[in-house]
């Protein structure tokens, strides 16, 4: 959501995570300190907040990545960076309402996923605007 490459995953193995971050060059995130001590894991930062909103921030910090957001450019399924889309080109994909009320639209390359800016993408901005006031609140 923030516009990082990133991997994700809630059902993956240790191992697996481990080999995804030193076959990638990814950094990996998380709660586990054991997951951290395996020596496949090149780079690894062990997050100490437990609430999502100061997790973000924590790892916005450190990794200084506050001047980099870049929301809304990736796919939230599957990670590839979004394209802009005339509505004519996505228009027999779109529920009746979106068809009605929105003009902007983007498409995953990757999936096919279209995106708009509903509802969902309201509560989303509100969430990216408090990590923003977390950092105002720093400085
Ligand atoms: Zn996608």
């Amino acid at each position: 959501m923030m516009g990082f490459d990133s991997y994700y995953s809630n059902t993956a193995c240790d191992d697996k995570l481990a080999a995804i971050s030193a076959d990638e060059n990814r950094v990996l995130l998380t709660r586990d300190r054991g997951l951290l001590k395996r020596s496949k894991v090149l780079y690894g930062y062990w997050v100490r907040a437990t609430n999502p909103a100061t997790q973000l921030s924590e790892v916005l910090q450190r990794f200084s990545l506050y001047s980099q957001l870049r929301p809304f450019q990736r796919c939230l399924r599957c990670n590839r960076i979004l394209n802009s889309m005339p509505k004519e080109e996505v228009f027999q994909n779109l529920p009746d309402m979106v068809r009605e009320y929105c003009d902007e639209f983007y498409l995953c390359p990757g999936c096919g996923r279209i995106y708009w800016k509903g509802t969902h993408y309201e509560h989303m901005n509100e969430f990216i605007r408090h990590i923003y006031s977390l950092f105002d609140s720093l400085t």
